[in-house]
């Protein structure tokens, strides 16, 4: 199911590119960020200057909306310059103020800095409030800009702008993948748990950076490699990829890549820290039939995140896959309505299902989670209205616990159904006529063993240690 009819939000996703034969790069920026739109809908922005012209002088555009909306015809045109970041932001409730949208550009002693930011800080309030104490002036509410103060102020005690990177990110907790534009050089960054994704692309003599690398093939470039957990990257004016390691670096074994990434937000396409999202769904599918076998005449996902894992269900359970639903592509998106009965109603037009192929069939039905239950519970109606004789739920996520403090905006305790009630206290709810999740111990099996993997929001065992709830509700990431 699609971020905004769960209720789950994540995030942002980054790009970067740098041409070091001097060719305007905005247009790039602009179909990189197109292809990582589903990881933000809500703003976006790009920033792009000239490595030749006047040091530092930055062009920005950004607001608030879908790139097609930000961006409207002439603008990408008023943006040259041969280096350049962008961003796409999913914020969280109550903060959509086009302030809060990135790229950051800061204006400081040594040029100009654009920042892009993809996470969730642990220790925001306490440096804000250390920086604020000094004299700083914030003029978002978002822990980006933290970030970029950090590098500004440890840039004027540094002789290059990649050694004021590394000392930031020393100082620095949490989640985050960052692309950073200076006057002449382009830094990718990876925290050091590598919680959020980061990829570093090639395409003649350009270099990029992108969240997913689906962004890279979306303009004809080629994957190099993923930035490593804890890794500088910087690309400089003699083309050289230099990387240095962050002190804080962890040993590779307490590394913990949000699951979360491959169950429900990557792009089916991509490919991260070399674990492709799509194989990894369809383990994760054949897991659930391993777990949940039932009798049925048909497995069926919900578009378009339960799709693969339905699927991995069917190869491995035998179990013919069919489609079951029509989503109407055109209709507006659902986070825009106010009301949840608005939300509601909404999916409603948005998957229709086709009658031709449930009418009189035991259906298994994949999706990768239940938040507040409601979606999926109209969904089971509509497919028993429409003639199905019996629908199986599975979902390929165990239930949600407990909250996220790595900029996946999980909501509150109070609405996550999973937290008040039992799994047979929910099948009754949706009006299923079993359900199943999937067991926490096979998560790791979807990317498989080498790669240490972060189930927090699932079992509570945080990678680092996490503020209180309280400031969890002040901390606003991306
Ligand atoms: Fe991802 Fe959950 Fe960990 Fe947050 S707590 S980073 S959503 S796995």
């Amino acid at each position: 199911m699609s971020h905004y009819e769960t209720g789950l939000k994540e995030e942002c996703g980054v790009f970067g590119i740098y041409d070091l034969d001097g060719g305007d790069v905005s247009r790039s920026v602009y179909y990189g960020l197109e292809a990582l739109q589903h990881r933000g809908q809500e703003s976006c922005g790009i920033a792009v200057s000239d490595t030749e012209g006047p040091k530092g002088r930055v062009k920005s555009c950004k607001g608030i909306g879908l790139l097609s909306e930000v961006f409207r015809p002439g603008k990408i045109e008023e943006l040259n310059g041969n280096i350049g970041v962008g961003h796409v932001r999913y914020s969280t409730s109550g903060s959509l103020n086009v302030n809060n949208a990135q790229p950051l550009v800061l204006n400081y002693i040594k040029g100009s800095l654009a920042l892009a930011h993809n996470g969730n800080l642990v220790n925001a309030l306490e440096l804000r409030e250390e920086m604020e104490n000094s004299g700083a002036i914030f003029h978002t509410t978002i822990d980006s800009e933290v970030i970029a103060y950090c590098i500004a102020r440890e840039r004027v005690k540094s002789d290059k702008i990649e050694d004021a990177v590394k000392k930031a990110c020393d100082q620095i907790r949490g989640a985050f993948a960052i692309v950073l534009m200076s006057p002449r050089k382009l830094i990718g960054a990876r925290d050091p748990y590598g919680l959020r994704p980061l990829c570093i692309g090639k395409r003649d003599n350009a270099y990029i950076f992108a969240s997913e690398d689906c962004a890279l093939h979306s303009i004809g470039a080629e994957f190099i490699r993923d930035v490593r957990p804890g890794e500088i990257v910087t690309v400089g004016t003699d083309g050289e990829l230099r990387s240095t390691f962050m002190d804080s670096v962890v040993d590779p074994a307490k590394q913990a890549r949000c699951i979360f990434e491959y169950i429900y937000f990557a792009r089916l396409d991509s490919k991260i820290d070399g674990v492709s999202v799509y194989d990894a769904r369809i383990r994760g599918g054949a897991a659930l039939a391993r777990s949940f076998p039932v009798e049925a005449d048909l497995v069926v996902g919900v578009p378009d995140s339960g799709l693969a894992s339905a699927k991995g269900y069917s190869e491995e359970s035998g179990i013919p896959f069919g489609m079951a639903f029509h989503k109407n592509s055109y209709v507006g998106r659902t986070f825009i309505k106010p009301s949840q009965d608005e939300r509601e109603s909404s999916v409603r037009i948005k998957l229709s299902v086709i009658e031709s192929v449930v009418r009189g069939k035991r259906i298994v039905l994949v999706d990768d989670s239940i938040v507040r239950g409601t979606t999926i519970g109209n969904l089971i109606r509509t497919l028993k209205r429409f003639g199905a004789t019996e629908v199986h739920v599975r979902i390929s996520s165990p239930p949600f616990l407990h909250p996220c403090y790595f900029g996946v905006d999980v909501p509150s305790n109070k609405q996550l159904i999973a937290s008040s009630h039992s799994v047979e206290e929910i099948r009754k709810m949706i009006g299923a006529d079993s359900l199943g999740y999937m067991p926490i111990e096979e998560l790791q099996n979807m990317v498989g063993k080498d790669l240490p993997i972060c189930k927090a929001c699932f079992n509570s065992d945080y990678p680092m240690e996490v503020p209180t709830h309280e400031i969890r509700d002040l901390l606003e990431g991306c």
